[in-house]
């Protein structure tokens, strides 16, 4: 069978480690060049130096952009362009959580929150959206979680954020539609990355005694529903908020 992202460009933010790596390894695997992004460089070039080792005739490489700022993020998009010739798919996935409570919850917590989680997002589409529409189409692809239904009971940035990035998601289907430019999200639920790692055991236990599938899921359960968006397969699929989460009621 071909690969499903034969030609196609791609871009991850987060590529590092976690959901973004499992993402890349994924379009990797299906043909696509990569362009992972992490927070520094040296994280970003030993993610690049990770990948190669497995794979190691893939086209990939690796950028660190100021995400939330203009200028840095369109100079590593004209430059991926330059060097490759288009770029076909974003991943908006790079994000942050905290578990502060509502009353301790200080206006920087909240400015950095969604200074990552939702102005990057926008920051990221707007200079990917200008090259595919230039192009003649695209696709956007955003990290979203379950709390985005749901809420969830202390840290009230991480799904305030989320809930904005299904905002974004669904407006810019609406907007971007005419340039044939697709936008998803996926929507994770529980997922074994260091994101998660980080939480107390009495924080997630509870939360994994409630899936209904008994476990939670692996970065690569949710690098498959990427996948799936990013390809011709979803070809009439925009504005999707598509939930990986192993049905659980958080
Ligand atoms: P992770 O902590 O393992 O990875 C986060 C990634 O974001 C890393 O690659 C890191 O380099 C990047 N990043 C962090 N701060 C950054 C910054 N300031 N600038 C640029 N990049 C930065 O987390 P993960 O669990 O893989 O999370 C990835 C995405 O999935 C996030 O958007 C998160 O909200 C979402 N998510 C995770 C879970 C989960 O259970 N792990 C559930 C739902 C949604």
């Amino acid at each position: 069978m071909k690969p499903l992202l034969e030609h196609k460009v791609a871009v991850v933010t987060g590529g590092t480690r976690g959901i973004g790596y499992a993402v890349v390894r994924k379009f990797v695997e299906e043909g696509a060049t990569v362009i992972l992004c992490g927070s520094r460089e040296e994280t970003a070039t030993k993610a690049l130096a990770r990948i190669k080792e497995e794979f190691p005739t893939a086209e990939v490489d690796a950028a660190w952009p100021r995400l939330n700022d203009r200028e840095s993020v369109r100079k590593t998009f004209d430059d991926i362009v330059k060097r490759y010739g288009h770029l076909d798919i974003l991943v908006n996935n790079a994000g942050i959580s905290q578990r502060t409570a509502f009353l301790e919850y200080t206006v920087s917590e909240y400015d950095d929150i969604m200074d990552l989680n939702v102005k990057s997002l926008f920051v990221c589409a707007q200079a990917a959206a200008e090259i595919m529409k230039a192009q003649g189409g695209g696709v956007i692809l955003n990290t979203s979680s379950v709390v985005s239904l749901y809420g969830q009971t202390t840290g009230f940035g991480y799904p305030t954020s989320k809930f904005a990035v299904n905002g974004l998601t669904k407006s810019l289907a609406r907007e971007l539609g005419a340039y044939h430019i697709r936008v998803n999200a996926v929507a994770p639920g529980v997922v074994k990355t260091d994101m998660v790692a980080a939480l107390p055991k009495e924080v997630i236990q509870p939360v994994i005694d409630r899936i209904p599938m008994g476990r939670m899921a692996e970065a690569d359960d949710i690098a498959n529903a990427f996948l799936y968006l990013a390809s011709d397969m979803a070809a009439y699929v925009s504005g999707e908020i598509l939930s990986v989460d192993g049905a659980v009621v958080i």
